[in-house]
């Protein structure tokens, strides 16, 4: 049995991580969140966590309030969240939202607690100074992005020195096929209207802008050591191959399933062991076709910008991250049009100053540049 704690357990991925967490009978120590105290009471009431953490402080005094019946201890501010993921247990679980994630990895790294990481912007950010201090530490990471985890799965076994590239399977989003002068229009709830993946809202407006897919090459580059020149992204619409890699033989090996996150959220909260698992199994006689297409990279920009930032390197992926974070706010908020993300995260990378030998502190600081340039040129 082992002893969670789970960082944003109010999202998608934390509410499906408590599921599985549920089904394999694992203890949870503390639960963190943002701001939704109603949904974190729920979930505290029903998993009796030690500790919860809540990063905005007005929402920790409304839960100290809810859960003033019970023993369980109240963490409040990114301290607290910080706090939470420093406690003793087995597992960390990450599954923040953007760069606020980054600070929590870097906690239970100091903790030596291997983390099953969703927040991808921990590795896009920061993979320099996370990688350096997991080596120091002995920690593992295990990806829980179902990308990252296919790829992860599919090196199970595979020598050391035998990768060669890296099959990084993308579903297209809702707007795939288009241009741009149709995409110049579309609305919130279009962008929102995913195909395939039922997620929370900014990773899935960085899916219908391939931003999400640009993230993702430079969180491959972190775990698994290649160069982006050794990513090959493909479009693939049925979202059943969520990724793969090429070995040096020329052996093609990838992992296959239905679009439901529980699954790499199980793998990386039980590996190296495989658990009997009763969600939704894949049928490939229903799928019938997997189709393999190029992204198209004028249309959807991001990811080329994101593949720039990861060769420029230094503070560039910071500044494309923090930029994409506000521009989508504003994009949410309806102040800004769908192709204006990529144009202000353009300008971020053009604009914010870099640096080869950073700290944690250049990165946030580089995150607040990209954010100040997108909101100078996004009203
Ligand atoms: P959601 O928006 O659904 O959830 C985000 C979670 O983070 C919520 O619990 C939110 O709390 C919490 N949160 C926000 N800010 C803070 C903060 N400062 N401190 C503590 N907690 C905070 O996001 P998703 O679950 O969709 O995504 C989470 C991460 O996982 C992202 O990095 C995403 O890219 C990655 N991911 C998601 C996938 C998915 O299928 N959803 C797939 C692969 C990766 P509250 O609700 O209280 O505000």
């Amino acid at each position: 049995m082992k002893n969670l704690v789970i960082l944003g357990s109010t999202g998608s991925i934390g509410t499906q991580s408590l599921k599985v967490a549920k089904k394999h009978g694992y203890k949870i120590k503390a639960l963190a969140a943002g701001k939704n105290t109603e949904l974190l009471e729920k979930q505290a009431r029903e998993f009796k966590p030690q500790f919860v953490a809540v990063s905005d402080e007005n929402a920790a005094k409304d839960i100290k309030i809810r859960l003033r019946d019970t023993d369980i201890k109240v963490l409040s501010g990114e301290d607290g969240v910080c706090e939470a993921a420093s406690l003793e247990c087995d597992m960390v679980l990450n599954s923040i939202v953007g760069i606020a994630g980054l600070r929590p990895t870097l906690a239970a790294i100091e903790k030596g607690t291997d983390i099953a990481l969703a927040n991808k912007e921990t590795l896009v950010t920061g993979g320099e100074i996370v990688n350096k201090r997991l080596k120091e530490k002995g920690v593992k990471i295990i990806p829980v992005d179902s990308e990252h985890s296919a790829i992860f799965q599919s090196l199970q076994g595979a020598p050391r020195g035998s990768l060669k590239k890296i099959l990084l399977t993308a579903s297209g989003g809702p707007f795939f096929g288009k241009k741009r002068e149709e995409l110049e229009n579309v609305t919130v709830a279009e962008a929102l209207n995913h195909p395939n993946w039922s997620m929370g809202s900014k990773i899935t407006i960085d899916s219908a802008t391939l931003m999400n897919k640009g993230l993702e090459v430079i969180e491959a580059v972190h775990l698994f050591g290649v160069s982006a020149d050794n990513i090959e992204v493909l479009v693939h619409r049925q979202s059943i191959l969520h990724s793969g890699v090429e070995l040096c033989d020329g052996a093609v090996i990838a992992q296959l399933g239905t679009p439901d996150m529980k699954l790499p959220i199980a793998y990386a909260l039980t590996y190296p062991e495989r658990f009997d698992y009763a969600f939704e199994k894949l049928d490939l006689f229903k799928v019938g076709t997997l189709t393999f297409e190029k992204p198209d990279t004028d249309t959807f920009r991001c990811l080329q910008l994101c593949i720039d930032a990861i060769n420029e390197g230094g503070l560039a992926p910071a500044a494309v991250n923090g930029a994409n974070e506000e521009a989508v706010a504003l994009f949410l908020s309806g102040k800004i049009g769908f192709l204006q993300i990529g144009e202000l995260v353009e300008k971020a990378l053009l604009g914010v100053k870099n640096k080869k030998d950073f700290s944690v502190e250049d990165i946030f600081e580089a995150d607040k540049a990209a954010r100040e340039i997108v909101r100078k040129f996004g009203w």
